[in-house]
């Protein structure tokens, strides 16, 4: 906390998060990577740690702490390892073997719950935020469907969301359950920003352990995508890019992606293939590339 250094994944380029009661690691989530959680910054020394993220570790302490006599459930990556552990977790709840369920987006999916009378949706604005084109329509449906879990049954139910934007439309909309409305603006502005359902986006990624392979291979694909433009003439197609992917270490191997906008036709399908038949050929076999049509995450 002294210096403001985040540890990272050696790995990854994503900092690493805090896991387990009693004996406390550093995982990576996308990799696996673990290390006993240090007892002084690595950087400065200091022994003022601060460990960040919500997380539903984070919450559950919180909750024992307000809640001592409750008893509390936790539903997340972590306690749904096992076999059948979903539904050990939600039979549980439902046979009244705890007060309290926290749970990530997992627990929001399509179970009914009777005796739920509060719901609270921690920290909506990371789900409203994220760099996704579909993350407002996935937000509206995550708060519809969390506010439709309380009050299923004879108990009147109440729903809290914990926002910093407590006018943004698409929160409004989904306290209202106003569906119609929040279908009519997210339409009108998937077509202004030209988005799926109005255009196909396909995400070409290019990954290398060596970086300055990634550049090269970079460079060639650019080089080839201005040609096979050129070649097509076709106007319906645009490319963004080259950035960084938005984890642009991953496993040891970095990435750089680049965006296609198209309308999906048959010259533009043929466009596609002769771009990634064309790298292959061209390729010197030390770099990939993977072609995601619609990606969730860009
Ligand atoms: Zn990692
Ligand atoms: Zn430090």
């Amino acid at each position: 906390r002294a210096c403001g250094e985040v540890i990272r994944c050696p790995y990854c380029s994503v900092s690493m998060t805090l896991h387990g009661f009693s004996s406390k690691r550093l995982l990576c989530h996308y990799c696996g990577y673990s290390l006993p959680q240090p007892q002084i910054c690595p950087s400065c020394s200091s022994q003022r740690l601060y460990h960040g993220g919500g997380g539903t570790e984070k919450l559950q302490e919180e909750l024992e702490e307000l809640f001592p006599n409750a008893r509390i459930l936790r539903m997340d990556a972590d306690t749904t390892g096992g076999k059948n552990a979903h539904e050990k977790i939600l039979s549980a709840f439902r046979n009244k073997k705890a007060d309290i369920l926290i749970g990530t987006q997992m627990v929001a999916k399509g179970h009914d719950f009777p005796l739920v009378s509060l719901v609270g949706v921690i920290n909506t604005d990371a789900s409203l935020y994220m760099t996704d084109y579909r993350a407002f329509e996935n937000t509206f449906s995550l708060l519809t469907q969390v506010i439709g879990r309380a009050g299923r049954g004879d108990v009147p139910g109440r729903a809290l969301i914990q926002t910093f934007q407590p006018l943004h439309p698409i929160i409004n909309q989904a306290t209202t359950q106003f569906y119609n409305d929040f279908f009519a603006g997210e339409i009108a502005l998937r077509k202004n920003l030209a988005y799926p359902p109005f255009c196909h986006i396909a995400m070409l990624t290019i990954a290398s352990t060596d970086e300055s392979v990634l550049q090269t291979s970079t460079d060639m694909l650019s080089h080839i995508m201005r040609d096979v433009l050129m070649e097509a003439k076709e106007k319906s197609m645009i490319v963004f890019g080259p950035f960084e992917s938005t984890i642009y270490k991953l496993r040891n191997t970095y990435r750089m992606k680049i965006l296609i906008k198209y309308k999906n036709t048959r010259n533009s399908r043929r466009m596609l293939h002769t771009i990634l038949s064309r790298y292959d050929s061209a390729g010197n076999g030390q770099s990939t590339l993977t072609i995601d049509i619609n990606p969730g995450l860009i």
